[in-house]
């Protein structure tokens, strides 16, 4: 299987102003070129779908930038791939209009979010395009005593190219190393950086995927960021809880947010916004490294698909709405990045389908009453009388829906509910009881059933 990523590698600090300047230049006018592809779709009230598209302007961006054809094709690509995000997100947003019920707040705050066509000229940063074949090329170098890696790329004037010097780190260069081909890079301008610029060198990467020998599946949830039920051939294997503090420390951003919001003071919001929005991605990276981490060789995981939640169901106020949305697409986020990093140690990552996981007890498949006894965290089945723990049934309910949805023989089920008899939530228990304690820990470590 192959995977692709993203390195990002910083331009070195000790390039020259010269240096510099040229890529000003360059960045410049490749962004310009892609504002004038934009205008002219956009005055066509056209969406490009296919390169032919694209390239009816591109004779007239040309005499406008003095391009030549290689960045001329290198700002195409990107146009293209603008309105292709585009298209993705306006279906998605037709998506949730449809089940929006008309008349409602969450209707009418959806209608006022329509994605917009790609508009560049709004905005005054800078945008990156992909360099490849035609334009640049990542090499590695021994002549120079700065650097190993440079970026060869063509310049402005004919037949004259530039190397730009890169400072990677070890893991940049061990990253590089491993890549099984580079695909494209891209210059993008970072003013807040001493080398302003940064490259990002998309790659391919080759993984085994080995036999599946056991199964996980993965619950998400706010209280509890990430629950985990690893079962092998022999039943329960593990049982998995990971917490790190992020739904603390985006809660605390989000008041001094609505606190700045009350006084009026839009210059830090939107700081502050952004600040929000990178410490949740940091979490959600630390909490996928972790939990792949955890993952034996050959597992297979099924993940609760968030996308199977029913959004039409939010009531009350807006910011309630909005915060709970940003919260189905920050569990989106984690399963892409665990997916990410399941692939890159050869296990399998997948989207089960949520259906009801939460709701049936994973041994009878009768209803669950929650909450019970005053916690949302325990359950008891209404025709067994088992009580268990609510994100343990949940997880089990999910490994099951993705054994059945993916595989094509379906789970021996003899051996594998009679082995799953005598499994226990004992973490469960015993986390929830240390949770009246300050909490103390990041994670709980992996549990063995012997
Ligand atoms: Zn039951």
């Amino acid at each position: 299987m192959k995977v692709q990523k993203t390195i990002k590698v910083p331009v070195h600090h000790r390039t020259t102003d010269k240096k510099l300047s040229y890529l000003d230049n360059l960045t410049a006018r490749l962004t310009y070129a892609v504002q004038l592809f934009c205008r002219r779709l956009n005055e066509n009230d056209r969406v490009p779908e296919y390169r032919s598209d694209v390239r009816e302007f591109s004779d007239h961006v040309k005499k406008e930038t003095g391009l030549s054809a290689g960045f001329i094709q290198q700002a195409e690509d990107k146009v293209l791939w603008m309105y292709r995000q585009y298209e993705k997100e306006h279906d998605k947003w037709e998506w949730l209009m449809e089940k929006a019920r008309d008349g409602t707040r969450w209707h009418r705050k959806l209608k006022s979010r329509e994605p917009s066509v790609p508009n560049p000229d709004k905005s005054n940063k800078k945008i990156p395009t992909p360099f490849d074949y035609r334009t640049g090329k990542v090499q590695r170098t021994e002549d120079l005593d700065l650097t190993r890696l440079v970026v060869h790329i063509s310049t402005l004037k004919k037949r004259e190219t530039i190397d730009v010097l890169l400072n990677p780190s070890d893991w940049h260069k061990e990253q590089l190393e491993e890549a099984e081909e580079i695909k494209t890079f891209e210059i993008v301008h970072h003013p807040e950086r001493e080398c302003e610029y940064m490259v990002h060198i998309s790659c391919k990467f080759e993984t085994e995927t080995a036999r599946t020998r056991a199964v996980c599946g993965v619950d998400l949830g706010i209280n509890r960021d990430l629950s985990a039920v690893l079962i092998d051939d022999y039943g329960v294997k593990q049982f998995n809880i990971i917490r790190n503090e992020k739904s603390e420390r985006l809660e605390e951003l989000d008041d001094r947010i609505s606190h700045l919001r009350r006084e009026e003071k839009y210059e830090v919001l939107k700081k502050l916004r952004n600040k929000r929005e990178k410490v949740a991605e940091d979490y959600d990276r630390k909490l996928a490294k972790q939990f792949s981490k955890s993952m034996p060789d050959g597992t297979a995981v099924f993940f609760g698909n968030p996308k199977e939640i029913r959004y039409h169901k939010y009531r009350g106020n807006g910011d309630k709405v909005g915060r709970k949305l940003l919260q189905h697409w920050s569990f989106s986020r984690i399963i892409d990045k665990c997916i990410l990093k399941l692939n890159e140690t050869g296990n399998v990552g997948l989207r089960a389908k949520e259906w009801n996981t939460s709701r049936l007890h994973y041994k009878c498949g009768k209803q669950v009453e929650r909450p019970y006894e005053d916690s949302f965290q325990r359950i008891k089945c209404s025709t067994c009388d088992d009580e268990l723990d609510a994100e343990f049934n949940a997880s089990i309910n999910i490994a099951v829906k993705g054994i059945s949805q993916y595989s094509d023989k379906s789970i021996e089920s003899d051996n594998f509910w009679q082995n799953m008899a005598g499994v226990t939530d004992e973490l469960a228990r015993t986390m929830d009881d240390s949770e009246l304690e300050p909490r103390m820990s990041m994670e709980a470590p992996g549990l063995s059933r012997e």
